[in-house]
């Protein structure tokens, strides 16, 4: 059989459902089938077919300095030599913790888990278990993960009725996640004002699962006093924006300090590490110290960690390193809305540090019901147009780009071209 992506796709849906091992990949959103990858090399990606793409997806953000970094590959090959997982401690483990702590004065312990859905999940357990409260809240559109208790939507009507978003997520489960509206922080005293035995609210204070929208700096400050005040814990998200937005995330650009805060990405670089991190006093309440349960076999794995102590170890380093990736990020945002204006397409763009997004919309987004009002077939012909031109965009409208230390004004300048015949013809 001729190795072509439909071949492989074929051939994928007759063993893994669907195809893929995690739904956005199958491309339904955009109408198309997705491509093979072969190999990455810098920013590029290149298919089975030898096709080449700029890629903006960077594996959903952790490859901060694209594929195949050298330092990062050779401190996997190192550690590799040594041996792939033991099950027990080793000295990377405290490397990587103190790396990451060293510049948050609130947080002083960590725990590596493997995935960012780990993080979240193990987050809102040791809130329960720290304030002995079930109850929590959640933002619509923000994404944490498929664990149970996540997969809440908000329902119509009644602030209070929430919904699984997922068959087999219990309802009993789902009425004990209070669903706001992000960026609105009425919607936000009301469920306080109703609910008195909330354990923690958890929000992406850069919201980048419904597109790329920001929190407001005053939502954000409002909502920390209000979490204060009902003895409810405030945990940031930061899977997505952590090391990408800013160094230090939103806290660099927020400055406001979540009681725990999750990590994911960029924290592995390129491989499985995710991580949550609190003050002694919550964090002690975990196994073995205390009785808040939360164990793994492969967790703080020392690849994993062999690629995050390289990435992060040289994003702390390069003190230049989000003022190239932001300019970068505003040279591509700025020149996609310049193609769109030209081609009359209703479209706004946007860029935090590293990250950006995108809305065939021209009203002004703020919260998840804002986001949907995009024109989605007009993104998915965009989507199409840009892949059969070599550029690798995530393919939903509800999901960020990731700029990466490997593309450079000519790479950005070439996707805004593309942008502009992509617009042309839709
Ligand atoms: N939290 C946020 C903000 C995310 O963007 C994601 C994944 O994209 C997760 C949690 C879940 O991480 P993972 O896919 O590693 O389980």
């Amino acid at each position: 059989m001729k190795k072509t992506n439909t071949n492989a796709f074929k051939q994928a849906c007759e063993y893994i459902v669907g195809g893929v091992n995690s739904p956005v990949r199958a491309f339904l959103n955009v109408e198309s089938e997705p491509i093979f990858i072969d190999h990455g090399k810098d920013a590029l990606l290149v298919d089975i077919e030898g096709k080449s793409y700029i890629d903006y997806v960077q594996s959903w953000g952790p490859l901060l300095f694209g594929h195949c970094d050298k330092d990062i590959v050779k401190a996997c090959k190192k550690a590799l030599k040594k041996g792939s997982s033991f099950g027990a401690p080793t000295l990377a483990e405290t490397k990587l913790a103190k790396l990451v702590l060293q510049d948050f004065p609130h947080l002083s312990k960590i725990r590596f888990v493997n995935s960012g859905t780990e993080a979240t999940m193990s987050a809102i357990r040791l809130a329960r278990g720290f304030t002995g409260r079930e109850k929590i809240m959640k933002f619509e559109g923000c994404y944490h993960g498929h664990s149970d208790s996540l997969l809440v939507s908000a329902g119509s009507g009644a602030a209070t009725f929430n919904t699984p978003s997922s068959l087999g997520v219990l309802n009993e489960l789902a009425q004990k996640t209070l669903v706001a509206t992000y960026n609105d922080i009425q919607s936000v005293k009301a469920l306080f004002d109703e609910h008195r035995d909330i354990a923690c609210v958890i929000i992406e204070p850069i919201a980048g699962n419904m597109g790329l929208v920001p929190a407001k700096q005053e939502f954000l400050e409002e909502l920390s006093e209000l979490c204060k005040e009902n003895g409810t814990l405030l945990i940031f998200d930061e899977v997505m924006s952590g090391f990408r937005a800013s160094f230090l995330g939103s806290y660099g650009i927020n400055h406001i300090e979540a009681d725990i805060v999750t990590f994911g990405k960029v924290i592995g670089g390129g491989m499985p590490a995710a991580a949550f991190a609190s003050r002694d006093e919550i964090m002690n309440f975990l196994s073995p110290l205390g009785g808040v349960y939360q164990a793994g076999t492969l967790s703080g794995n020392p690849l994993a960690m062999a690629a995050g102590i390289a990435s992060i170890k040289k994003a702390k380093e390069d003190k230049n390193l989000f003022e190239r990736l932001g300019k970068l990020a505003r040279r591509l945002t700025l020149g996609f809305s310049e193609a769109a204006k030209i081609n009359q397409i209703p479209f706004q763009s946007v860029y935090v540090g590293s990250m950006f997004g995108y809305f065939f919309n021209d009203n002004e987004i703020l919260n998840y019901q804002d986001a949907l009002k995009s024109d989605l077939k007009l993104f998915s012909k965009f989507h199409q147009n840009m892949l059969k031109r070599g550029v690798y965009l995530a393919p939903s409208q509800f999901e960020t780009g990731f700029i990466c230390d490997k593309m450079n004004e000519k790479i950005i300048d070439f996707t805004i071209e593309a942008a502009y015949e992509s617009f042309k013809n839709l």
